[in-house]
């Protein structure tokens, strides 16, 4: 039984004194202070807590923790080519603690669930999948993991790319191998067969991580995986105009419509990013069912534009919010990123009742993303029959202070410094501003330990990058200069 506490009535953008009833992991009920407490119940003191739903993170990547900070100037375009040294050399351990770090960042930063399309090289493995997995079970809080699948790299799916490289750097990025789609499937498939965890708190999803990396054949035979155990699929699709302008080469169509071709868009499906969908793209995938992932912060932090949520929404497109990997956004904080999406909308130039609200972002990052990550029924409100995942925020912390509008002040003032603690399926995973489940003490040497190893093996790596760059730069930003010729049909001309 929470007693005490006050919990946010968004509809009347307020917090009102309220228990709530916990049993087995979920909301039994809701009422007036004073509810009957039943014997034996384990009381919960949220004096001077504003309790709100745990937000619900639509995008990440467990795998770009441990490369947080990397990178300033780069454009989604370099931040690929980065993964020649900010991935090489990994190991299973690395893999662990990178989605570690991600993990503790945002249950420490009032997150409850997340979505995390997490990339192994070659190619998924059972044992680094599951260990993704642990890591999400260890910290405590809820994910849907989409281990990220390709069968070509950037290099090889950019048309002209690998011919502008000079000879001796082509055959440096053509080391990097993707494993044979039949066999990344075939591992999946395995996996998804014997998967060892709950699915209500840690489940699988599939990431053709984007389309164009990935044959017709791959991405067909994703569709007919995620088809056979019901899995969402979720792709970064029309991320950038570069992306856009290429697409238009490979398909001459654009991303989504070739998508739909193929037969993947429907209400499983989760576009990341979607920057540069053109109107009929949006009517499509709202037509179809399908989901946007909104990431303004690494929208912004890579150059790839302001994605125009007010049109996804008017089109019916299902809209969650996201951080992104730390590798392009540099934290995992939801509620800088509703901050950032409710900015966003309020820069392109609509008119104001266009604007994003503060209302519409908070059930963009609660609901919204609930629904991306296919667990609408079960988490992102405050309501009986919900899981029981709640935030607890000092409502004397600065903030806070003057309380005018829960809803403004959740989206536009809190950062996460007030986050108290965290209840995931009834049980505490932070208090008094501490992670229960892990030891940062002990992650943060590991970090250090593993950061160090390596730096010092991607000496020669991290030049490589700098040499790439100059190449992918000048033919990626000579590129995104041309007109994106997309005509109303999807078509390029
Ligand atoms: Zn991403």
């Amino acid at each position: 039984m929470i007693r005490g506490g006050l919990l946010l009535d968004a509809r009347h953008r307020a917090f009102a004194a309220a228990d709530i009833l916990v049993a087995d992991g979920r909301i039994a009920e809701l009422g007036p202070p004073g509810l009957p407490v039943p014997e034996n119940a384990k009381l919960v003191n949220a004096t001077g807590k504003l309790i709100h739903p745990g937000l619900i993170n639509a995008h990440t990547h467990g795998h770009g923790s441990l490369s947080k900070g990397m990178g300033d100037r780069w454009t989604l375009e370099l931040l690929l080519t980065s993964s020649v040294f900010t991935y090489a050399g990994r190991t299973l351990e690395d893999r662990t603690l990178s989605t570690k770090l991600a993990a503790a960042e945002m249950a420490m930063k009032g997150c409850t669930a997340c979505y995390d399309l997490n990339l192994e090289l070659p190619a998924p493995t059972h044992e680094g999948t599951i260990a993704v997995a642990q890591a999400y079970a260890d910290v405590g809080i809820r994910a849907v993991i989409a281990p990220a699948v390709a069968d070509r790299s950037f290099f090889q799916a950019m048309p002209g790319l690998l011919e502008a490289l000079p000879l001796e750097l082509r055959s440096q990025v053509l080391n990097a191998r993707f494993a044979e789609p039949q066999t990344a499937l075939a591992t999946l498939k395995t996996i998804l067969v014997h998967w060892p965890f709950d699915n209500d708190k840690i489940r699988l999803a599939l990431a053709p991580t984007i389309p164009m990396h990935c044959s017709d054949d791959f991405l067909t035979g994703c569709s007919k995986l995620a088809d056979e155990f019901g899995l969402g699929v979720h792709s970064h699709v029309a991320e950038s105009k570069v992306q856009a302008l290429y697409a238009c080469q490979l398909y001459g169509s654009t991303i989504t419509a070739h998508l739909d071709r193929l037969g993947l868009i429907g209400p499983r499906f989760t576009v990341a990013h979607g920057v540069w969908l053109t109107p009929d793209d949006m009517k499509l995938l709202g037509n179809r069912g399908a989901a946007v992932a909104h990431n303004p912060g690494s929208n912004m932090r890579i150059g790839s534009g302001l994605a125009d949520v007010r049109a996804l929404l008017r089109h019916n497109v299902v809209v969650g919010i996201g951080t992104d990997g730390a590798n392009c956004a540099d934290h995992q904080n939801m509620y800088e990123a509703m901050r950032l999406a409710s900015l966003v909308s309020k820069v392109q130039g609509k008119d104001t009742q266009e604007w994003l609200s503060t209302e519409e972002v908070l059930d963009l990052a609660t609901r919204g993303s609930a629904k991306v990550l296919g667990w609408d029924n079960q988490i992102g409100q405050v309501a009986p029959g919900y899981s029981a995942d709640l935030v607890f925020l000092d409502s004397e912390h600065i903030n806070w202070l003057p309380l005018n509008d829960a809803v403004n002040q959740l989206v536009h003032s809190e950062d996460a410094t007030a986050v108290h603690s965290v209840m995931v399926a009834g049980k505490m995973i932070v208090e008094d501003h501490r992670l229960l489940t892990l030891d940062i003490a002990k992650l943060a040497k590991e970090a250090e330990r593993a950061r160090a190893r390596l730096e010092s093996i991607n000496t020669d790596n991290r030049q490589l990058f700098d040499n790439l760059a100059t190449v992918v730069n000048r033919f990626c930003h000579g590129l995104a200069q041309k007109h994106y010729p997309v005509n109303r049909f999807g078509a390029c001309y």
